[in-house]
């Protein structure tokens, strides 16, 4: 089985004093491995790691060495939010959100976010403000238990659900939740979106449906919650999407726009009045395989080749394959027939 390379794996290379130049032919690299070296033999210098630069920003903002929770004093607590550190997370999550608005991924007051800041503390965005226009100084610091420990506006209704996120699925550092229309089509219609067709979702994103339950409640956070060991994206059924990311909330974000492309583009091939092709699963697997070094998690990682894509998924375009009834409608009885009968005659012998 050919090895994936990722870009960890060739900072850590670098990093052992490794030449990363004397790799085997027959390794696969992921599309940000192969960046990697083409910076390297261009400049001779590693290439950086956008997200991860963005999460650890310019260097007076990294976290602190001793990571703080919620048993910490009012003090220190205060101190930490008020932070460089804290507030270069404050300033992403506000930029997502002006992403999210300005996609119209959320709508009036709607969508959250939160971002894992300590051992079971987070920063989560505010209730009742428009996600576009959020201030660093608006976030709320709360606990694992959705108590707000600092910030002067009100944490989010629904933080609950991004806390059961995170206390069940300890990778998880951001989550991002919004109601994007072609994705929130999907959960509103009970359809997981159909795989095996665009590799960027493949790779990025497992999805799952979660039924539906009143936002906010905890019973809602459970059902999420029971998903997250295996997908990183959640379909709520009627309602919206929740992912989760290993890396930052810009990643979070991304899972978003890779979602929401994806469901408009297999809802276009679905208006093109063919059946839509797709790939197989040998590459599927290949996908899969780049997936699984990435550290993202998928229900089909171990799967052998066969059971991949072999599956009875909706598929764009079967839909409108459905040959229409012959027979009228059900329910349609004599009587019926014989009242629209009368009201016919009577209509036509008005008209002579
Ligand atoms: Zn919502």
């Amino acid at each position: 089985m050919k090895r994936v390379i990722s870009v960890r794996d060739l900072e850590e290379m670098q990093h052992n004093g490794q030449d990363v130049r004397t790799l085997p032919d027959d390794v696969i690299l992921t599309p940000s491995a192969r960046d990697f070296l083409r910076d390297f033999e261009t400049n001779g210098k590693s290439h950086v790691n956008g997200a991860k630069a963005n999460a650890i920003s310019d260097g007076k903002s990294t976290a602190p060495a001793k990571p703080l929770n919620s048993k910490s004093s009012k003090a220190e607590l205060e101190a930490f939010f008020n932070s460089p550190y804290c507030h270069s997370i404050k300033e992403q999550i506000c930029e997502m959100g002006r992403r999210l608005w300005q996609r119209a991924y959320v709508d009036g007051n709607g969508g959250n976010m939160a971002v894992r800041v300590g051992e079971d503390i987070a920063i989560c965005t505010p209730t009742l403000v428009s996600k576009g226009f959020m201030k660093p100084e608006d976030m709320c610091l709360v606990d694992f238990e959705g108590n707000q420990l600092c910030g002067a506006k009100k944490r989010t209704s629904e933080i609950l659900m991004h806390l059961q996120i995170m206390k069940r699925q300890p990778k998880a550092v951001a989550t991002c939740h919004c109601h994007p229309p072609y994705s929130t089509g999907f959960a509103v219609a009970g359809i997981e979106p159909p795989t095996c067709m665009v590799p960027e979702y493949e790779v990025f994103a497992s999805v799952a449906i979660a039924p539906y339950r009143t936002p906010g409640t905890p019973e809602m956070g459970q059902l999420v919650a029971d998903l997250v060991d295996k997908h990183n994206v959640i379909l709520m059924a009627n309602h919206g999407v929740v992912a989760w990311s290993h890396n930052n909330i810009e990643d979070a974000y991304f899972k978003m726009e890779i979602l929401e492309a994806y469901c408009r583009t297999i809802l276009v091939a679905s208006q093109l009045g063919k059946p839509v092709g797709t790939m197989t699963p040998a590459q599927l697997q290949d996908l899969l395989k780049i997936k699984q070094s990435l550290g993202i998690p998928d229900p089909r990682h171990g799967l052998k080749e066969c059971e991949l894509c072999d599956n009875a998924e909706w598929r764009p375009g079967v839909t409108c394959q459905v040959p229409a009834k012959e027979s009228p409608a059900i329910g349609f009885d004599s009587e019926a027939e014989a009242a629209v009968q009368a009201i016919t005659d009577q209509i036509m012998s008005r008209l002579k």
